[in-house]
């Protein structure tokens, strides 16, 4: 494979391996019986070595086929001090390459594929960062709707930015490229020259810090270690559940973690969250939790319950957004109005993405 690469002083070293060449290496035609190769794009940032400011930012592409197993490559790979300064540079070749890609298609041992864009996987700095868009904590920080965010004063004095409102103007393909809201824009994103792409439903709501290492983390705190009286639990309760929790065996192997130790909480993983969550919470709440508040986050439960089985996503989405809309909306009520943050605002656009 040609890799191009170039080194610029302040930019830090950058190489592009290429999409193509990978697409050859990973699609066999005997076996790859679809005639579209349908992409997911992930690009976030990494440390490199403690006590270093030195980070990896790769471009990883997949196909996504559920009946044909790959595992994802590497399109390009940035290595700085800070993160890339500019998304243009950065992403220059790579969508140069996927514009021809999704107009001309690919052929691979004679046999011709289209290639079609899929989506966008990532964290919500790198979402901010591609889509050149306020991030988190911005007053215009949602990247689904124009809601405006608030800044409110929780109990110990800090500003916080809440996002209140769940009626509001959803944003379109038409209102980013014409940057309806300015105030949601900080640039004009390359992102926009990849053929047919939406720029909203394109970038996925990322379900590991929404769901488990957002809203889920959040509960827990509020429960164990909260300054609202409606939501937090006894020390009675605590050691309770904590030894409830210590009891769990059986863990299945999709969780690398057995280990559920609430002592322990400020270092758990999305995997333990999502454990928590889906297998359970449920039996462990119910003689913990006041009722009310038991009974809001069953509507969290049964919405995440819905969205993640493949089963019951399609037949239930509407079922699973009203349950979500319902919960954050009640969501101040247990937990305080600082509480709407933007994690939890996410979840009235979940059901969008299944
Ligand atoms: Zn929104």
């Amino acid at each position: 494979m040609k890799a191009q690469s170039h080194r610029d002083k302040e930019y830090g070293h950058y190489v592009y391996f290429g999409i193509a060449e990978n697409l050859k290496r990973i699609i066999s035609p005997t076996v790859y019986n679809k005639t579209t190769i349908k992409l997911l794009i992930n690009i976030d940032g990494m440390p490199l070595f403690n006590r270093s400011n030195q980070q990896l930012w790769p471009i990883l592409m997949l196909v996504f086929d559920p009946d044909y197993e790959s595992t994802p490559f590497m399109v390009a790979a940035f290595c700085g001090k800070s993160k890339p300064n500019y998304v243009n540079k950065f992403l220059k070749e790579c969508i140069t390459e996927i514009r021809g890609l999704v107009e001309d298609g690919i052929d691979i041992e004679e046999v011709h594929f289209t290639v079609e864009i899929l989506g966008f996987v990532c964290d919500t700095p790198a979402r901010s960062f591609l889509k050149c868009c306020k991030g988190h904590g911005g007053f215009y920080a949602c990247e689904r709707c124009e809601v405006k965010g608030a800044s409110i004063k929780n109990p110990r004095g800090n500003k916080k930015r809440i996002y209140a409102n769940i009626n509001v103007t959803l944003r379109t393909k038409r209102s980013f490229l014409e940057q309806y809201q300015k105030e949601h824009h900080k640039g004009w994103s390359p992102i926009v020259n990849i053929p047919e792409f939406d720029p909203i439903r394109g970038f996925l709501l990322d379900s590991m810090h929404l769901m488990y290492i957002g809203v889920m983390k959040l509960l827990l705190e509020a429960w164990l270690f909260g300054s609202n009286r409606e939501a937090k639990i006894s020390t009675s309760q605590r050691t309770y559940l904590r030894n409830t929790l210590l009891k769990l065996t059986n863990v299945p192997d999709d969780f690398q973690r057995k280990e559920y130790d609430l002592d322990n909480l400020s270092n758990w993983k999305a995997t333990q969250y999502r454990f928590f969550l889906h297998y359970s919470s449920v039996g462990c709440l119910r003689k913990v939790l006041r009722k009310d508040v038991y009974e809001h986050f069953m509507l969290f439960f049964v919405a995440s319950r819905i969205l993640c089985s493949s089963e019951l996503a399609l037949r239930y989405t509407e079922v699973a957004r009203s349950l979500l809309r319902k919960f954050v909306y009640l969501f101040p009520t247990f937990y305080g109005k600082d509480s709407q943050n933007i994690n939890v605002h996410n979840l009235i656009h979940l059901a969008d993405d299944v």
